[in-house]
């Protein structure tokens, strides 16, 4: 079955389609002519993933999803649906809360990576069950913990031992506070349209503030309808570069494929 829908899919590639065309874009620089197919992989159910690389940075694409969005798609659909699944919270999970904050190590990551980090205004862009935004609310004043459904959240919210300090919004426009650190943990990828909001968050972001974000490389388990781009450590350096900011490190989960990135705005 898996297999005919392979030579299925494949006849379905047209000649045109496998020049870059400009029926997508790089999500990482923009980049439309210069991507080159990559190679084809299947995803844990046998479903076929064209990959494509971006000449121009080196991230690598997920060619399928971006042209269908390219042609209109409901990409926002696909999303709150998988993340209402993922993120759903029951009374047992609430309880455990305070621990899986205090288990948070990703801040204590940040200001030993980056040391000079302001402590003023944190941004958990894409803040899922809020568990970063507990964590940075011990060593930040002020956390803004932003989400695109609050329902999840707001439940959460309620469970955390500093929540006075932060603020669950789903949107981050109407936030008037500078950033210090914009944090964005398995959001990258999920955003066809990641440079307008990173051009946007990073022209928030105060002097002197960090970007910090992980995302999935690419590996089967990681290929899925909600996953654009797969950074790697090129696309990551020149992402940054392109976004004004100097890079502080890129790290690599060897167990899980993730690759975490700090970047600063000059002073
Ligand atoms: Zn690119």
């Amino acid at each position: 079955m898996v297999r005919q829908k392979a030579i299925a899919d494949l006849q379905s590639l047209s000649l045109r389609e496998a020049r870059g065309s400009g029926d997508f874009a790089c999500t990482a620089c923009r980049e439309r002519y210069s991507l080159a197919p990559f190679e084809q992989r299947t995803d844990q159910h046998g479903t076929i993933y064209d990959l494509w690389i971006c000449l121009n940075c080196l991230a690598i694409l997920n060619a399928t999803h971006l042209r269908a969005i390219h042609k209109g798609a409901d990409f926002l659909s696909w999303q709150s649906d998988s993340s209402e699944e993922f993120y759903a919270v029951d009374n047992a999970y609430l309880a455990t809360v305070p621990d899986a904050i205090d288990a948070c190590g990703f801040i204590d990551f940040l200001l030993s990576a980056y040391p000079e980090q302001s402590r003023s205004v944190f941004l958990d862009f894409g803040a899922g069950r809020g568990i970063l935004s507990g964590a940075a609310a011990k060593r930040f004043e002020k956390v803004y913990a932003v989400e695109l459904s609050l329902n999840v959240l707001r439940k959460v919210h309620a469970a955390m031992p500093e929540r006075s300090r932060i603020v669950p919004s789903d949107n981050y426009l109407d936030i008037k506070d500078g950033f210090d650190a914009v944090a964005s943990m398995h959001v990258l990828e999920h955003l066809p349209n990641m440079r307008d909001i990173l051009d946007t968050l990073v022209e928030r972001m105060n002097p002197g503030g960090s970007l910090f974000f992980q995302a999935p490389m690419l590996r089967r388990d990681y290929l899925v309808n909600v996953h654009y781009t797969f950074f790697t450590e090129v696309s990551a350096r020149t992402l940054c570069r392109n976004l004004g900011l100097e890079t502080v490190g890129i790290w690599f989960d060897h167990a899980l494929d993730f690759l975490t990135c700090i970047a600063k705005k000059p002073s």
